[in-house]
């Protein structure tokens, strides 16, 4: 038989969600996929109900059925800080992961350069390579992954067509603050470069820090394309609402994207989750309070190990430092940490550009007990895994 298509050769399956079905058969605790084990807000569970009675069983409007519009344009003009309408600025997507597959098809043309700061989450390097586009690795460096603004810069004189901002930033937990967000900003305008967001975590932001939304900076809506999702917000990863908002004329793009990929979201599922999108602010408040718990319980978890870790300002992951166990492959050790200790992660070489093979993310969005139970399997780490030293 004749060779499939190339622009499939250069990625392999997602190691995230190959690491969720390695969980599965050994029976571990799945820390590895980030989502939630506990449930959706009832309020929208119990629309769900009713919707499924209800007439919404057909397609919606391709681009996002207009209540599901009107209530995402009223949340995001709130939050955002300027009026999105909901008729032109506002692509709904199958997750945020169509989204930024839209957006970069929408931006890129094969060959395009395209700035991503690395560690970055998994699906970007497959973006690329099915838009066509060269990514130009900028790194973030540890500890507090901070980038190096020549070395930025450097990267925007190659004439990229887009810079692709992860905030806050999966899997490294960093919030960009407001001066790193102007300074990324006065370089998209010198090269005329637009921006690619990924702020599925806008609202898992630990204060002090705040969470500052790319399209909202001087003169940023113009050239912004802002990827986003419920997944997270809501806990409803497997609902796979996302959205893009941008300008019209970029928005025009994305539709025609979108419609072919995918035609539409679920229609029940939007109007289920309208529900959602017309919560108070008291709800995101709450959001935060429940992961800031969370975050605060896991992370003194692994300080009683004494296992080493980053302390995430935004999102909900944690890097664990396992140079100890001397092991050269991180995804070896992470099989083995499933099988023998019962807690599944993924290696940080998914994440990074660079030869990293020293750290592995867990995140923390699961019940209390169920966090208990992976730290309780954790203390055993050592005795279970061999060290290759
Ligand atoms: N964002 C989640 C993670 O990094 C998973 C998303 C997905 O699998 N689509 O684990």
């Amino acid at each position: 038989m004749p060779a499939l298509s190339e622009r499939t050769q250069g990625f392999t399956d997602s190691v995230i969600r190959r690491m969720t079905r390695i969980c599965m058969e050994c029976d571990a605790v799945n820390l590895s996929q980030g989502f939630p084990d506990f449930d959706p807000p009832r309020e929208i569970l119990e629309r769900l109900a009713e919707v499924t009675r209800e007439d919404f069983h057909q397609y919606s409007i391709t681009w996002g059925a207009q209540n599901f519009r009107e209530a995402l344009a009223e949340k995001q003009s709130r939050f955002m800080g300027r009026e999105i309408n909901p008729n032109t600025d506002i692509v709904v997507t199958c997750g945020s992961t169509e989204a930024m597959m839209a957006a970069m098809m929408s931006v890129v043309n094969p060959g395009d350069k395209v700035i991503v700061f690395s560690p970055f989450y998994e699906n970007y390097g497959a973006d690329a390579i099915l838009s066509g586009a060269q990514p130009i690795y900028v790194p973030l460096h540890p500890p507090g992954f901070i980038f190096n603004a020549d070395e930025l810069e450097a990267a925007f004189r190659q004439n990229p067509k887009a810079l692709i901002l992860c905030n806050p930033s999966n899997p490294c937990g960093k919030v960009f603050t407001r001066e790193e967000l102007m300074f990324i900003a006065s370089l998209a305008e010198k090269y005329d470069t637009y921006v690619i967001t990924d702020e599925v975590y806008e609202h898992i932001v630990f204060e002090p820090h705040k969470h500052i939304y790319f399209a909202s900076l001087p003169g940023m809506w113009e050239r912004t394309v802002s990827c986003s999702s419920l997944s997270k917000t809501y806990s409803i990863t497997g609902w796979r609402l996302g959205y893009i908002i941008a300008p019209p004329d970029i928005i025009e793009t994305a539709k025609k994207v979108h419609d072919f990929l995918t035609v539409g979201a679920a229609a029940p599922l939007q109007e289920a989750a309208v529900t959602g999108l017309r919560f108070g602010d008291g709800y995101y408040a709450d959001l935060l309070k429940k992961y800031t718990a969370k975050r605060d319980l896991f992370l003194k978890g692994l300080d009683e190990l004494n296992i080493a870790h980053t302390v995430p300002q935004g999102a909900y992951y944690v890097l664990l430092d396992i140079s100890e166990f001397g092991f050269e492959s991180d995804l070896e050790f992470c099989e083995i940490l499933a099988r023998d200790v019962g807690v599944g992660a993924v290696p940080g070489s998914s994440f990074f550009r660079e030869p990293v093979n020293n750290l592995i993310r867990l995140h923390f969005a699961k019940k209390d007990e169920t966090l208990y139970d992976a730290l309780n399997r954790l203390e055993n780490m050592r005795k279970r895994i061999p060290y290759r030293k």
